[in-house]
């Protein structure tokens, strides 16, 4: 194996680290050659991949990885930039059919979480942890569960903490108690061993704050307004609540879980909601005659084939990676009119809620209700105010907008620790981590 193609399917790689002994490897960002470094000459040719692409690599700092002994599943983290303080954000639990897939999404979702910790001022910076599911095991078996995730918090541990881990799609409360068996760095832990809990309920006045920010600027309110929601579970169920409490005229909302929307409209029978349960890849809801939709379900949503048929004049919710292709659909909605809360910006609540978990609880925590007040320079909605402001002024998109200020933001070093995580990721190289 020396290079790296869409056609290089996950399990021949996998075999390959086997055949060579790699059981834990990293490339490392060299910033004096401009290049990435692999710990292993073997793994050249995905350094020579990386080092070549121009589309989701931007000099991430480092991303290690682990192969498990039992399970055969490759486990990796990967951290973006560090400047603001050790990398957090999610672990994916997902299935790849090639490593170019598995490397790129990786590389993706680090980098969104460096803008989307920036964009709302954590001292944090941005990280991603991505692991393979092995097809060939029952994805909820217990104790395949318990193994993956226990070994994964070695990883962590092993890397000193220059990411830390959350919750992210595919993954539960409970496999992060799993994580925490084996180590510190991880956040979103249950409640009964100190966590912060589920944070979909301040997700959901963070998405309020954005569509009141939105419609502000067109000097309106959501009083008397129609809404239009993609999903109506853990986040879209207390939005809802929310939107109605502040005076809005109608909720179309959808779901395709029929138990869900059922559960939903129980909740809110003496309220203008019309519900309907949605098969698996229509998106008719987001084509509603409303004021605002709210994409509260899945990713990519906002795409060549959806955003034409939008009539809404604002979109505004809380699903991750809303823009399939973010610079074509970005202008798209721009060309249209449309008023674009950048999901990022919006739904920043989870990490919020977990971002200080490790410096105890207090009621009406103002490090977290701050993000939601209406006069705090770095909340949602003065953020979103002064990203469309911007938008305007200049023409552009207002994701690429948000995605500028929110680089500058990453920029800045963290007041008391500096680069420490690079000062780790150095460490980790010099005293080869992966032999250990
Ligand atoms: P959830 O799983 O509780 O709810 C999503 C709902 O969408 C489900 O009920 C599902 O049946 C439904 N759904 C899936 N595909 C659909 C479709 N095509 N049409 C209509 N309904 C569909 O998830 P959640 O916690 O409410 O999160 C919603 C979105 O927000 C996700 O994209 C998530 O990644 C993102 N997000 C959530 C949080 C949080 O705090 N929970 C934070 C940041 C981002």
């Amino acid at each position: 194996m020396n290079k790296i193609s869409e056609k290089t399917d996950i399990q021949n790689f996998i075999q390959f680290l086997k055949e060579n002994n790699i059981y834990q490897f990293h490339f490392v960002y060299n910033q004096s050659n401009k290049k990435v470094e692999s710990s292993h000459k073997e793994l050249q040719f995905i350094s020579d991949f990386i080092n070549s692409d121009k589309r989701d690599f931007e000099e991430h700092e480092g991303m290690f990885f682990q192969l498990t002994d039992k399970f055969d599943v490759l486990q990796g983290a990967f951290v973006h930039r560090t400047k603001r303080g050790q990398a957090a954000g999610g672990v994916r639990f997902w299935q790849y059919d090639t490593i170019e897939e598995y490397f790129r999404d990786g590389m993706r979702l680090a980098k969104g979480m460096t803008h989307k910790n920036a964009l709302a001022g954590l001292w944090w910076g941005g990280g991603k942890g991505v692991m393979v599911h092995n097809t060939e095991i029952d994805k909820q078996n217990i104790d395949y569960r318990e193994y993956i995730y226990t070994e994964y918090g070695k990883l962590l541990t092993h890397l000193n903490g220059c990411y830390v881990t959350a919750e992210d799609v595919g993954t539960s409360v409970e496999d992060m108690a799993n994580i925490y068996k084996s180590t510190r760095f991880t956040t979103c832990i249950p409640d009964y061993v100190g966590g912060s809990g589920n944070p979909s309920e301040p997700t959901s006045r963070g998405v309020l704050a954005g569509m009141e920010a939105a419609l502000a600027f067109k000097d309106e309110t959501l009083a008397g307004k129609t809404i239009a929601v993609q999903g109506m579970g853990h986040v879209a169920e207390p939005l809802i609540g929310h939107l109605f409490d502040k005076g809005v005229e109608k909720v179309l909302a959808a779901d395709i879980n029929p138990d869900v929307v059922n559960s939903v409209k129980k909740k809110f029978a003496d309220k203008n909601l019309e519900v309907r349960v949605a098969e698996k890849g229509d998106n008719s809801i987001l084509f509603e005659e409303v004021d605002i939709v709210a994409p509260c379900a899945t990713g990519a949503v906002l795409n060549e084939n959806t955003i034409p048929k939008i009539q809404a004049g604002i979109i505004c919710g809380a699903a991750n990676n809303q823009l399939e292709d973010h610079d074509r659909d970005d202008k798209a909605i721009a060309e249209k009119d449309i008023i674009y809360v950048p999901d990022f910006l919006n739904n920043r609540m989870g990490i919020v809620n977990c971002a200080n978990e490790q410096y105890g609880y207090v009621n009406d925590d103002d490090f977290i209700e701050r993000h939601l007040l209406k006069d705090w320079k770095n909340g949602v909605y003065q953020t979103t105010l002064s990203v469309l402001k911007e938008a305007k002024e200049t023409g552009q998109p207002t994701s690429r907008v948000a995605i500028k200020q929110a680089t500058d933001m990453s920029m800045e070093l963290h007041p008391i620790f500096g680069h420490r995580s690079q000062k780790i990721i150095n460490s980790l190289v010099k005293d080869k981590w992966f032999e250990k």
